[in-house]
């Protein structure tokens, strides 16, 4: 038997009275847990929760079993439904992931520390969850270069980008064909993504619009797909932007 912290990603029901857990643990990365008959108790085990778990490792490939658990952090409480949608996006976000060294432990402070941060942010938990995940990107090994054009490479304030997720200069994009796959990334996009190492201490003064949320989005959710060769769309994404004028 094992024991392990770990953080609730993710429920789903498994038989009349079973649940699968997707989790992200301390010591052994992203895992999958049964829990037999747990729907039957009146104990809970809920998405948002940090517990220590006890469990018995998979006998062939494939899913811990659980023998008992206690919580030790609840991060489902928000100062407002906009932060809570933030919190959904960067759950949703770690439990689709691809982690190259699973038992880095980096990871799990980053994502309990996430969620930490916006359990003391009203406003504006998009800005928060666009430096998570490039925090998560560079972790990854592969980070969002936004300080070099993808076509001449020379430093430069990007202007647009391309279905990879990669900047392109004033320059090139005037010598671009009209037809060209890029998008334009308006100023205020522009802004953020070059405050975003230190976006913490621009919160309120910052207005993010539905624009802005599109054009980013896409940029680091086209990154991620192109750098790991597996596309990835966060349903969670869509409920956070309708905070958003
Ligand atoms: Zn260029």
């Amino acid at each position: 038997m094992i024991k392990t912290v770990g953080l609730i990603l993710n429920t789903y029901p498994y038989s009349e009275s079973s649940l699968i857990l997707k989790i992200i643990s301390w010591d052994h990365g992203p895992i999958s847990i049964i829990a037999k008959g747990i729907r039957r108790k009146q104990e809970s085990l809920m998405r948002f929760g940090e517990y220590e778990f006890q469990l018995y490792p998979p006998k062939e490939e494939g899913l811990y079993l659980l023998k008992d658990h206690a919580l030790i952090r609840d991060f489902s409480s928000y100062p407002s439904p906009q932060s809570w949608a933030a919190a959904d996006c960067g759950l949703e976000l770690f439990s689709k992931i691809f982690f190259p060294q699973p038992d880095n432990r980096e990871y799990y402070t980053l994502i309990t520390e996430y969620l930490k941060y916006l359990q003391k942010t009203k406003h504006n938990g998009i800005l928060i969850f666009w430096r998570m995940f490039s925090r998560l990107l560079k972790m990854m090994g592969v980070p969002l270069n936004f300080s070099n054009c993808a076509i001449c490479t020379k430093e430069c304030q990007p202007l647009a980008y391309n279905p990879s997720g990669e900047p392109i200069c004033a320059d090139c994009k005037a010598t671009l064909p009209f037809d060209h796959a890029y998008r334009d990334l308006s100023s205020s996009a522009q802004k953020i993504i070059t405050l975003l190492p230190e976006i913490g201490n621009h919160l309120e003064e910052i207005k993010v619009n539905q624009v802005d949320i599109t054009q980013i989005n896409e940029l680091f959710l086209f990154h991620y797909s192109s750098m790991q060769k597996q596309n990835m769309k966060l349903k969670s994404l869509n409920v956070l932007c309708q905070f958003y004028p």
